[in-house]
């Protein structure tokens, strides 16, 4: 099926296109529109459900949205939803990814609980009265400082106990088995898997 991802970023696509490789997926600038959402939304479903909605409605087309971030406990949650803009306050353009995580490190300093998730929140909408939501998380911890340089992001501060390694050390195939994004990913290559074989 071709489907339209709610995103422009290469990373999030790149990734997903390697889970649902039977399915052509497009970016708005792929299908020559000028896609922007302001995410105004409480929680990642609530966003990733606004999104892939007004994308659907824009396109009149099979939408995929995905909503995700880094959530930790000892800081409130933060950054959370604000994952993408977090440590920017006012300014117009979003921090680099690696200012942006020395900002995350700066916070946490001196913090022994560094226990921390990701969240994928992931909306199919096939029209405006038919959609399907997925939410899988990751679970983790917050390096002392970066390694790796796979994936994006948070992945260098991620670190994960059970391989003594961050997500930006293990190869791309291995975080797409067990991140936020590869689980929500391989749930929703089922569905649609099912939804082709009931349509
Ligand atoms: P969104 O575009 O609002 O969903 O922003 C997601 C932000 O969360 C990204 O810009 C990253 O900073 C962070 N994030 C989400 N998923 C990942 C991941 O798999 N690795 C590292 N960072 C991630």
């Amino acid at each position: 099926m071709e489907i339209l991802i709610a995103t422009q970023n290469s990373h999030k696509v790149e990734e997903l296109q390697a889970i649902l490789r039977e399915h052509k997926l497009l970016t708005p600038r792929d299908a020559g529109m000028d896609f922007s959402f302001e995410e105004k939304g409480t929680s990642f479903l609530e966003n990733s459900l606004g999104k892939a909605m007004e994308l659907f409605r824009q396109a009149g087309r099979p939408v995929l949205a995905d909503d995700s971030g880094l959530v930790i406990p000892a800081l409130n949650g933060e950054p959370g939803i604000y994952s993408a803009r977090y440590g920017s306050g006012d300014l117009e353009k979003n921090l680099e990814a690696p200012e942006r995580n020395r900002y995350l490190l700066g916070k946490m300093e001196g913090m022994t609980n560094r226990e921390a998730f990701f969240v994928c929140s992931m909306t199919l909408v096939l029209s405006s009265e038919r959609f399907f939501i997925v939410q899988e998380t990751l679970n983790g911890e917050i390096a002392e400082q970066p390694s790796g340089t796979h994936g994006f992001g948070y992945d260098p501060l991620f670190f994960l106990p059970e391989y003594g390694k961050t997500v930006a050390e293990i190869p791309e195939k291995e975080k797409n088995r067990i991140s936020h994004r590869g689980r929500a990913g391989l749930r929703m290559k089922a569905l649609l898997k099912s939804l082709e074989e009931t349509i």
